[in-house]
């Protein structure tokens, strides 16, 4: 089956079957190959299963608002080019019907299974040949010749290959180092990966009196870094048998330093201090029913039971004593000991350096032909159909670029 192709795209997932699809389109010859048996797994169990597919609310002027990487701007020109908008006009031309959950979330009404089919029809329509399963043992470039792929399914010679083989999150449906490998076989610097969008533990005999919170949700601020970079999320936070998940927590996992600590606020908005303070003038409630009031009956119990001091009506509490409640009820202060890792994880930070890559086409600098797309590259977005636009936009970039050449 070995053959010539105008461009090569390597890995089949969100950004890859876009690609593929467009370039195909745009009337280039084009092989999509993919290792691994299922196509597209990870847009598949996207969304809770029905794909959180993109977002409205996306300003481009302000990339560092949604994107994470070393250089926060480079998504910049890619994003700019491919908005929200345009993505959903896509998804409304095939008739997909969908709806707006939460902060410009937008989600299939029916199933993620229609994005696939959806952008298969794409590369039908741009008369894509599709290779799945089928790995890639090596690439090889001769200057003048181009590349040489040794695949499973025989040799392949390309001017242009694609990698768009993802992060290294759920090694289970197919993840894998190839991009990186790729990238620093041909001279590319990797940003160190690392897990993002993931639960954060904390640790056996420290996390014991709140193992028992388990399955508790609810809003709170969540905070990190120093003052002068402190960053912080005002979404849903749930208590697990091992630590901290819910949408709180994976959004500040991809700020998160090793070591660093953790700030929350589990009454945001309210100022608990005065709460308290106005509750002994007033009260002779025991303090945790008082405090009911402010956060879930469960933190309260879980709070007070903690100190004897507090085991009395607030009237006959002391100050100090509701003041250093207080405290811990809108400062919590606590440092997770690691993440739940790539096996949780819905992200992969890190990756192809951005300092290598050209921001209008995806290409390396150095190497010609050799482009890189969607979450492989140093490019991370926030929990809320981020990740998805940045694949749909960086593959776009990239196609209007291999139609270009
Ligand atoms: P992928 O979609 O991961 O595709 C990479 C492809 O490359 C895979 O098909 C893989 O099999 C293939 N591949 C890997 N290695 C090789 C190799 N060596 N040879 C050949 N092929 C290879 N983002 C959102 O925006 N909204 C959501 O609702 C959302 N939900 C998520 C839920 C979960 C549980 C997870 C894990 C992630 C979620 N994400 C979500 C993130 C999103 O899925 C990814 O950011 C996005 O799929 C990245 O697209 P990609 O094309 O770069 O990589």
């Amino acid at each position: 089956a070995a053959g010539a192709f105008d461009a090569v795209v390597i890995g089949a997932g969100a950004a890859g079957l876009f690609c593929a699809g467009l370039a195909g389109q745009r009337g280039l010859k084009v092989l999509l190959l993919d290792h691994a048996e299922r196509i597209a797994e990870k847009i598949r169990i996207s969304g809770g299963g029905r794909a959180n597919f993109t977002n409205r609310d996306l300003d481009v002027r302000a990339p560092h608002r949604h994107f994470i990487g070393d250089n926060p701007h480079f998504c910049r020109s890619a994003l700019a080019r491919y908005t929200p908008q345009q993505f959903i006009a896509l998804v409304e031309r095939h008739g997909i019907a969908y709806h707006e959950k939460h902060k410009g979330q937008l989600f299939c009404d029916g199933s993620s299974q229609q994005i696939i089919d959806m952008l298969l029809a794409e590369c039908a329509a741009g008369g894509v040949t599709h290779w799945q399963p089928c790995g890639v043992d090596e690439v090889g470039f001769a200057p003048g010749e181009g590349y040489r792929l040794r695949t499973r399914r025989g040799e392949v010679r390309t001017p242009r290959v694609v990698v768009a083989t993802g992060g290294l999150s759920i090694p289970q449906i197919g993840a894998s180092d190839f991009g990186y490998r790729i990238a620093t076989q041909f001279g590319l610097r990797v940003v160190t990966p690392r897990p993002a969008l993931v639960p954060l533990t904390f640790g056996g005999e420290a996390w014991a009196p709140y193992a028992d919170l388990a399955g508790l949700a609810l809003p709170v601020e969540i905070a990190t870094g120093s003052k002068k970079e402190r960053i912080a999320f005002l979404e849903d936070l749930l208590f697990t048998h091992r630590g901290l998940s819910g949408p709180a927590v994976l959004q500040i996992s991809s700020y998160w330093q090793p070591g660093a600590p953790l700030t929350i606020d589990f009454a945001p908005g309210v100022d608990v201090t005065a709460a308290l303070a106005e509750a002994k003038q007033r009260s002779r409630k025991r303090i945790a029913n008082e405090l009911a009031g402010l956060v879930p009956a469960r933190l309260a119990d879980a709070w007070v039971g903690e100190d004897a001091a507090l085991q009395r009506p607030i009237n006959e509490a002391a100050d100090r004593a509701l003041a250093a409640l207080a405290e811990r009820i809108a400062r919590w202060q606590i440092t997770p000991s690691g993440t739940e890792g790539y096996k949780k994880a819905e992200a992969t930070a890190g990756g192809v350096d951005t300092r290598d890559l050209s921001s209008q086409t995806l290409e390396s600098k150095q190497q010609p032909g050799l482009y890189f797309i969607g979450e492989v590259v140093d490019v991370t977005g926030w929990l809320g159909g981020y990740n998805f636009q940045w694949a749909w936009a960086s593959a776009h970039a990239c196609a209007q670029a291999l139609a270009a050449k």
